[in-house]
């Protein structure tokens, strides 16, 4: 009788088990018709974000860039590039023909833990120190003559308020970055300042031009505009989410009076912030939010990208593991914020392995919850599955918006009568960077897999998703190099 009251205990947990991964799949489910959906509340909130300052919670920041690059762009130009994890230092030579392989050369350091909640003092030093080091080793350590000067692209992957290509406010951090004194200030003063405070301001700022400043998608952008003049947009779905495209200037209705070029300009829409009801939410993502250092700000970025994708599932077992002792006893490290990162999330998704020991090792290692049965393991992989699945999903349907928003989505325009078959989409180009999407192959395919559900075949086929590998930072110093030849105003 006790063996047999054992067995019915064990059923019932795993029975508890399921009901929560049951639980998990419907919060988190993301039919095509839930997908238009987002779809068209995403081009819905462009319009409102476009129309008047904080219409939307879609910013829809003014970028002050109307020309990319063409690919004719010649000369050795610098970027600094600030992420949500790594800072990059570049060195790019374009040669005035469209060349795959750009010459650049590029370094990459993890930001050091401590500077993200530090002083903007701190933080800008840091940077300071670096590029003087970089420029030196890639001068070879010479003294820099002042015709040799190099114009720096700065691109700061963070919301700002631009009010020309060289200068903005920083409207607030997003990521795990929260250094107060910073919000408000100028973000190319702040760099100014450093360069002048470590003594470089004869040696660097001599060297380098007045820095443009861009936010990483914009760099994406112009990077995958230098390669295919047909690119019209770009996504960053790293650490954070973002996205940009090309506006009419005509269409962006809160800035009158602005004349640019070409008419148009690059909207950097900072997407991490949209919201709509048509999101599946879940209690976890709801917590999650709740003990974020930013609550009710960027709703869609904590669906989506690397920064939180782990966490998320995080606590969905350590639901699992309160609920039934599947996992054993309720393990310290499960109740630990962000321990779980989302690399460890795809490597335990993609473990092909027959008995999933990468599974069992990280489970393990990284969670303390040893000895865990190849049913637990495949239950774990299940969660996986479905918080990814979800978020490159979502992705796909915000891409899809600015698609639709810009009447390349194949249905004629959100204003347009014309039936779908009347309207044949262009080949439309869209440049994409990011770790989560360059790293983690089943995100690529469940984003791609839901771009043709959500715009059917014939027009899925007239979109290209293109990565651009260090877009953010080679694209900004190609902008730099065309700003150094339109001149600073070139956007006014
Ligand atoms: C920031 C954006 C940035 C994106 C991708 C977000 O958290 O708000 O400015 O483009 O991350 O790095
Ligand atoms: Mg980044």
């Amino acid at each position: 009788a006790v063996v047999v009251g054992r067995r019915v205990r064990r059923r019932r947990k795993w029975g508890k088990v399921l009901g929560v991964l049951r639980e998990v799949e419907e919060g988190c489910e993301t039919s095509v018709g839930r997908l238009k959906q987002v779809v068209d509340a995403m081009a819905v909130e462009m319009h409102a974000g476009l129309a008047s300052e904080g219409g939307s919670k879609l910013r829809m920041l003014l970028t002050f860039v109307d020309n990319l690059p063409s690919g004719s762009e010649k000369g050795t130009y610098y970027a600094l590039h600030l992420g949500g994890t790594y800072f990059r230092m570049l060195r790019v030579k374009p040669e005035g023909q469209r060349s795959l392989a750009l010459a650049r050369d590029v370094e990459r350091q993890l930001i050091p833990q401590h500077l993200m909640t530090s002083t903007t003092e701190d933080l800008f030093d840091f940077i300071a120190s670096s590029l003087k080091e970089f420029v030196e080793r890639e001068e070879n350590g010479s003294a820099f003559p002042l015709d040799r000067r190099r114009e720096l692209g700065f691109t700061f992957s963070y919301p700002v308020k631009q009010t020309s290509v060289s200068s903005g406010i920083l409207i607030k951090w997003t990521k795990g970055f929260a250094i107060e004194d910073m919000v408000g200030k100028d973000v190319v003063d702040c760099l100014q300042q450093a360069l002048t405070r470590k003594g470089l301001s004869m040696r660097v700022s001599a060297l380098v031009d007045f820095p443009s400043l861009v936010n990483d998608t914009v760099g994406t952008l112009a990077l995958g505009h230098y390669h295919d003049a047909d690119t019209v947009a770009a996504v960053i779905i790293g650490t954070g989410t973002n996205a940009c495209y090309v506006e009419r200037m005509d269409a962006i209705i809160k800035c009158q009076g602005i004349l640019t070029s070409s008419g148009g300009m690059v909207v950097n829409m900072e997407w991490g912030n949209f919201w709509s009801s048509h999101l599946p939410r879940t209690s976890y993502d709801i917590d999650l939010d709740a003990n974020s250092p930013n609550p009710n700000e960027q709703g869609f970025e904590k669906m989506i990208s690397g920064m939180y994708l782990g966490d998320i599932v995080r606590r969905v077992l350590l639901r699992m593991s309160q609920e039934s002792d599947i996992l054993g006893p309720v393990s310290p490290k499960l109740l630990t914020p962000f321990i779980l990162r989302t690399p460890l999330v795809a490597s335990m998704h993609e473990d092909d392995s027959p008995d999933l020991a990468k599974v069992a090792k990280i489970l393990g290692d990284t969670l303390e919850i040893p000895d865990v049965p190849l049913k637990v393991r495949k239950l774990v992989v299940n969660v996986c599955d479905v918080v990814t699945r979800r978020a490159a999903r979502l992705a796909a349907a915000g891409i899809v918006g600015i698609l639709k928003k810009i009447g390349r989505d194949g249905s004629g325009g959100i204003t347009s009568g014309r039936s779908r078959s009347d309207v044949r989409i262009k080949r439309t180009a869209v440049a994409i960077e990011g770790g989560l999407y360059t790293n983690y192959a089943m995100f690529r395919e469940y984003l791609n897999e839901a771009m043709v559900e959500i715009l059917g075949e014939d027009a899925a086929e007239q979109v290209i998703l293109e990565v651009m590998e260090d877009g953010s930072g080679i694209g900004a110093s190609l902008l730099a190099a065309s700003h150094a030849s339109h001149g600073p105003d070139a956007a006014q």
